[in-house]
């Protein structure tokens, strides 16, 4: 297994062992892995010579210092299970800020156009330019030849989209289904947080997403939308932030249902004050 802190010691790494014809796959995460960014790991194993797994909690796209003192930092056992998996063929790369940003760790300003205004743009002000920052640093670093985000952060996924046309990065963006736990609650690194008890209940948020679905082609997206409301209006546990119905490419918000548009619905949601988000295909 190999295990990197520096741009510069994986670069001499890659630049060894690369042959033509070889291709890396890339999968950027902030750590605290579980099997949801496995499956990403996995996918991009089955494609690539190659694959390289950043463990980074990136500073410039946290909008709140406490929310990013508090993220999980779990190194040692982050290693561990890609090792379970995958053994020694897996490429880490865990650099310091000050490695990857060349020592200013500042965000970089994009203009990712509608996409950014939308829901966590509208709540986490700043978040996606630290999103392009972070991607750009790691993706001239690694150089991949493919990268696997999950549509669990869609809004993100398509954000790294438009990243790659403006700054003209020659790397396949691969989206990758959410992975559920069996209760239906995306995993996240953020569900350690969580208390047993309302970790449990947070099913409610993936139940309330099929519900939508189900209504979806009957009901308007202004019925949906109020309907879901009303649900975490009656939640003791949950705080609902936001529950929005939007265009799949875009992301505007939906004022009338289109037959030949694709939707998805999204929602972020407070419980014992950790921010849970979470989406789904409507048609
Ligand atoms: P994070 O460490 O939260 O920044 O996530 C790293 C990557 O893993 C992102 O592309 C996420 O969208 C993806 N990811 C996180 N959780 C899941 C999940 N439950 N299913 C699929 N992909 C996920």
């Amino acid at each position: 297994m190999y295990i990197f802190n520096t741009k510069e010691t994986l670069q001499d790494h890659l630049r060894q062992c690369l042959q033509k014809k070889e291709s890396i796959g890339f999968v950027p995460t902030m750590g605290a892995l579980h099997i949801g960014h496995i499956s990403l790991v996995a996918k991009s194993f089955e494609e690539n010579t190659y694959t390289v797994v950043s463990v980074f909690v990136n500073p410039t796209q946290f909008n709140n210092k406490e929310d990013l003192d508090n993220y999980p930092r779990t190194l040692e056992s982050d290693i561990a299970l890609l090792k379970v998996h995958f053994g020694d063929k897996i490429i880490v790369f865990a650099p310091s800020p000050q490695n990857l940003y060349d020592g200013e760790v500042v965000s970089l300003n994009f203009n990712f156009g509608k996409i950014e205004n939308q829901m966590e743009g509208k709540f986490r002000p700043g978040h996606f330019d630290g999103v392009g920052t972070v991607i750009t640093h790691l993706f001239n670093a690694v150089q991949p030849t493919k990268a696997y985000f999950g549509e669990k952060d869609y809004q993100q996924l398509q954000v790294v989209r438009k990243l790659v046309e403006l700054q003209e990065f020659l790397v396949e963006i691969v989206g990758c289904d959410i992975y559920r736990e069996s209760s239906g609650l995306a995993y996240s690194s953020r569900n350690q947080r969580l208390s047993v008890n309302v970790k449990e209940k947070a099913s409610i948020i993936y139940k309330t997403l099929k519900e939508c679905k189900e209504m979806f082609g009957t009901k308007s997206a202004t019925d949906i939308t109020s309907y879901v409301k009303g649900i975490f209006e009656k939640s003791e546990m949950f705080d609902l932030e936001y529950f929005e119905i939007a265009d799949t490419i875009d992301l505007e918000t939906v004022k009338k249902i289109l037959p030949k548009k694709k939707y998805r619905a999204f929602i972020a949601v407070f419980g014992e004050e950790v921010r849970l988000i979470d989406n789904i295909a409507l048609n």
